[in-house]
């Protein structure tokens, strides 16, 4: 499987080794590596995953399970749309810092909920659910994504998705000294991507700066 210990990891191999499982998920041919007892025994002591993943609460995103990994293997934080709060990015400073991962992925996806109520300024969310919906609509704010009159509303809706994968990444660094110095080391590698509900497959948006 090449799955490796995370001390000197390089990010771009462990990249390659997600994306190789997630294409046997897409190919129906998971091996489900990482699930028995004997490797649950062995993580109990201790977790060294190799890699974290900012990705959306959306049930039919499960990150483990696209990208054919299992227990130990990934660091995950999940929340609706994918959003850089304060709980996730202490929690993927946790991940870097005490745990030496490399590579963080955020992952956004096709007609997320949360990315399609920020098109809705007249819905009544409760006071925590519209701060989530707040956070993603003022980030399309800021690259004037919500205003788009001239093209379809699923192309609109589909160009938002993406660019909010990319936003939380940009978010997510932005609001960590941490993760900022980590990236400007070279420590740390934080890649977007876009998953397709349709097919499975990941459009992989670039990585972020910092
Ligand atoms: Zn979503």
């Amino acid at each position: 499987m090449g799955f490796s210990a995370p001390s000197g990891v390089d990010a771009a191999s462990v990249l390659e080794t997600l994306k190789q499982g997630h294409q046997r998920f897409l190919e129906g041919h998971s091996i489900h590596p990482h699930s028995s007892l004997a490797r649950l025994t062995e993580v109990a002591a201790a977790q060294h995953p190799i890699a974290a993943v900012l990705g959306c609460a959306d049930s039919r995103i499960p990150v483990e399970l696209l990208f054919d990994t299992g227990l130990g293997d990934l660091f995950v934080v999940r929340s609706a749309g994918n959003t850089a709060f304060t709980a996730a990015i202490g929690s993927l400073e946790f991940a870097v810092d005490h745990l030496g991962v490399g590579l963080i992925i955020v992952l956004g996806h096709a007609r997320c909920g949360a990315v399609k109520a920020a098109f809705d300024f007249s819905s009544h969310l409760s006071p925590c659910l519209a701060q989530v919906v707040g956070q993603v609509r003022m980030q399309l704010l800021s690259e004037q994504l919500l205003n788009d009159s001239t093209n379809e509303p699923d192309v609109v809706l589909d160009r938002a998705c993406r660019a909010n994968a990319l936003l939380s990444g940009q978010n997510l660094v932005n609001s960590s000294v941490l993760l900022t110095d980590h990236v400007r080391q070279g420590n740390l590698r934080v890649e977007t991507g876009y998953y397709n509900l349709d097919t499975g497959e990941i459009d992989w948006l670039g990585a972020v700066d910092a």
